[in-house]
């Protein structure tokens, strides 16, 4: 009897695990479809895959997170505006970028009050603040209040996430 309970209660468990494993990117795929709604750039996820590497899918569209120090933009201080990569809206300026040495791409403000969108994260068992291309819904990386300038503001921004445009090429 002892050994049926057991199987039974192993029996649970492993369902119970599997259900965990299958239930995080239903989870996501709904906050996805939620958030995409409340943007005017809307693709299908099929049309993002076409339109983005698959590194840049993964960031922008599933929330991943560049290895830090690797991105292109990190130690990048060229005078210029950074868009988003999925849609090409106007994020950053690289007046407002700073080095923070925290391996990726930071920045003490946004180009103006409503281009980035912030939702609370509490993925990885604490809550942060996602910020968010206000156009396209694009996951760009979170905004922190440590930030060693006026603002107090540090945008930790995925370089996979961005485009630069570089001042000289705008004035051709
Ligand atoms: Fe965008």
């Amino acid at each position: 009897m002892k050994r049926i309970i057991f199987i039974l209660k192993l029996s649970t468990a492993t369902l119970l695990a599997a259900c965990q494993n299958t239930e995080k990117p239903v989870h996501s795929t709904i906050q996805k479809n939620q958030t995409m709604s409340n943007f005017t750039v809307n693709k299908t996820e099929e049309e993002w895959k076409k339109t983005l590497s698959e590194e840049q899918y993964h960031i922008l569209r599933e929330k991943g997170t560049e290895r830090p120090n690797t991105g292109k933009y990190n130690m990048h201080f060229e005078k210029g505006k950074y868009t988003c990569a999925a849609c090409g809206y106007e994020l950053f300026d690289s007046d407002n970028k700073f080095e923070s040495h925290c391996g990726w791409p930071s920045f003490d403000n946004e180009i103006g009050n409503g281009r980035i969108k912030k939702q609370t994260d509490y993925s990885l068992g604490m809550a942060r603040t996602e910020i968010l291309c206000g156009k396209c819904g694009g996951h760009l990386g979170h905004i922190f209040d440590d930030g060693p300038t006026k603002t107090g503001l540090r945008y930790c921004v995925n370089s996979l996430s961005l485009e630069f445009k570089s001042a000289n090429d705008t004035l051709k």
